[in-house]
């Protein structure tokens, strides 16, 4: 396989240095954007604040994946605003088109019909491919392949405070495999029959996946009657900082597999957040995975704020606590994250709640 058409550019900023140009030590690890041409403005805003907030201090790589090229203006307006490396690969053919096993024309029709006509992005074709690829094939693009962690980060998303301590050092040096900072309930019409598919991939496992007790996991954050069904909860993956290695093992790549087979990725509208909720709140340990309450992050309808006063004045913080999503929404998972996995609370959490 000759994957070296798969990065078409890769721009290295003045006085980069590889290893340490700047008395730190980086972590192997990227921000990572899936991003089309068309949204290069909203992606400017997102490169603008982190690199602001976080990543001026860090010279992180910057990996920008497209299912087609990069323009050169992209190329060049993104790459001019990272301090870190930003490189820019395309998506082979075969991570974002159908399956042999697919029939695309029944996945036409059910697009076209009545149902999917009011469900957001119900009818769209790029939406699937989208959600597909980031279940089961980012990981496997040459350039995230040479990665331990990444960071994803989508276009027009706010970063309201400083990130003072390096996330993927913390993932490091605490043994996190999975981070998050919003997680709320799926629409129920697009994951129609995702969870029976899934019980199907567990029961062929030897353990009892679903017993929270002697896994250490966190079926009860996903799950209200202990795995009988799915609760809708999901870590929202627009954000999310994570260790490669939850993808690059057999438990996993079986997972989506079987998935990919069962047709809800295109017969349905399978999200990759519910698909990553429930593989990795079975699959992991509670202790691996990680809410991160100090970032304030948002997209579209939700935002986060720490609820750490203390915290918000040190980090330059101007979002408003009183505002923060994740407390005030029932449609939010966060405190049952908190309370199922036994996690510590922010410090002023009692006073906000
Ligand atoms: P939402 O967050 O669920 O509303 O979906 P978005 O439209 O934000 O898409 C999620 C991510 O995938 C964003 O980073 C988009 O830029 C990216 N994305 C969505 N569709 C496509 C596509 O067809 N091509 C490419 N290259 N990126 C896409
Ligand atoms: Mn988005």
């Amino acid at each position: 396989k000759d994957w070296a058409q798969y990065e078409i550019e890769r721009i290295i900023p003045e006085n980069y240095d590889n290893n340490d140009n700047f008395n730190i030590q980086r972590e192997n690890a990227t921000l990572f954007t899936l991003c089309r041409n068309s949204e290069l403005y909203e992606i400017l805003d997102s490169i603008e604040q982190l690199e602001n907030r976080f990543n001026k201090n860090f010279h992180y790589d910057w990996v920008f994946l497209n299912d087609e090229p990069f323009s050169e203006e992209f190329i060049e307006l993104t790459s001019n605003m990272i301090s870190g490396r930003a490189r820019y690969g395309l998506i082979p053919i075969k991570h974002w088109s159908y399956p042999p096993y697919i029939d695309e024309q029944k996945a036409k029709e059910i697009r076209e019909s009545r149902k999917w006509a009011s469900i957001t992005y119900g009818t769209s074709e790029s939406y699937r491919h989208m959600c597909r690829f980031n279940s089961m094939f980012f990981y496997k693009h040459p350039i995230i392949e040479e990665y331990q962690y990444y960071w994803r980060v989508e276009p027009h998303v706010n970063f309201d405070c400083d990130i003072i301590d390096d996330p993927f050092k913390f993932m490091n040096n605490n043994n996190k495999k999975y981070g998050f900072t919003i997680s709320m309930r799926e629409l129920p019409n697009t994951i129609e029959t995702l969870w029976e598919t899934s019980k199907l991939y567990f029961k062929k496992l030897s353990y009892d996946i679903f017993d929270q007790v002697t896994q250490n996991n966190l079926v009860g954050f996903i799950s209200d009657d202990n795995g009988s069904s799915y609760n809708l909860c999901h870590y929202w993956t627009n954000f999310e900082i994570a260790n490669l290695d939850i993808y690059r093992n057999d438990l996993y790549e079986g997972y989506v597999q079987h998935l990919d087979h069962a047709g809800g990725f295109f017969y349905e509208r399978w999200g990759d957040a519910p698909v990553h909720s429930i593989i990795f709140s079975l699959m992991l340990k509670r202790e691996e995975l990680y809410l991160f309450q100090n970032i304030s992050y948002e997209h579209t309808v939700a935002k986060s704020c720490p609820l750490n006063d203390a915290f918000r004045k040190k980090a330059r913080c101007v979002c408003n606590p009183v505002e923060d999503w994740t407390i005030k929404s029932n449609n939010c998972c966060n405190s049952k994250f908190l309370e199922v996995g036994k996690y510590e609370k922010n410090d002023d959490y009692d006073k906000y709640v």
